[in-house]
């Protein structure tokens, strides 16, 4: 069970885009930012002057290059913030490592976190959340899932059996704008899946189609509809030639 933290019922959620389509979620209170996943510098520097807030904290969801390329250069600017990185990461600056079941607070913007172990991507991948908000990294994308780089897909299959168990209502801030390319791939194996055509043409002619929805990946994520491993498996070789 989750402790609602107030505070982080009042913070603004914002995307910073960075490189082709990645989001870095900006997440502020007041005049103070924590930000996940910075796979670049710029982008932050450019939210935070435009935003004029200071960085107090960095999320990290995994050790891939997209998602921390950017740590080193804030950190030099903002040295006295926090970071938060799987512990089985190996990672080259400082931070305090977090492992399944963890929650922590980010004490100079009070907001508070749980943390789920979701190996599958990657070995070391975590998921940050709070009573409303997760935020996946590359487990969990809008209408599909992380390609598997290091994890079994028995480990990725009971990863996201975990997401799945999150209350419906939960927003999905997920690290990539994939979500319409994910749509053309579910209605090739999930055909007769109504709700899906209904969300290609809810999203076909958006830029940012994120936040999604728990409630929204069950009815629509063919990773979340698979009935066991060997399906999710089908889907997930089926996806990587798609
Ligand atoms: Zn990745």
């Amino acid at each position: 069970m989750i402790i609602e933290h107030s505070s982080n019922l009042i913070a603004k959620i914002e995307p910073i885009r960075a490189f082709q389509d990645n989001y870095i979620w900006a997440i502020s209170n007041k005049q103070l930012l924590v930000v996940v996943d910075p796979g670049e510098a710029k982008p932050v520097f450019d939210f935070i002057k435009a935003k004029q807030v200071t960085l107090c904290a960095i999320m990290i969801t995994h050790k891939h290059h997209d998602h921390i390329g950017g740590v080193k250069e804030l950190l030099h600017t903002f040295p006295d913030i926090q970071i938060f990185a799987p512990k089985n990461s190996n990672l080259d600056f400082p931070f305090t490592a977090v492992k399944d079941g963890d929650s922590f607070l980010i004490e100079r913007i009070n907001l508070h976190y749980s943390v789920l172990e979701t190996p599958g991507h990657t070995l070391d991948h975590i998921v940050y959340l709070d009573e409303k908000n997760l935020f996946c990294g590359d487990t969990l994308f809008a209408c599909g899932c992380g390609r598997l780089f290091e994890g079994t897909y028995e480990q990725m299959y009971s990863s996201l059996k975990k997401l799945k168990r999150l209350h419906p209502a939960t927003k999905v801030f997920c690290a990539h704008e994939y979500t319409l390319n994910n749509i053309k791939f579910a209605m090739t194996v999930c055909k007769n899946n109504k709700l899906i055509h209904e969300r290609y043409e809810a999203c076909k002619d958006l830029s940012l189609t994120l936040p999604s929805s728990i409630e929204d990946e069950l009815k629509t994520n063919p990773f979340f509809l698979a009935q066991d491993v060997d399906q999710f498996k089908e889907y997930r070789l089926k996806k990587d030639a798609f």
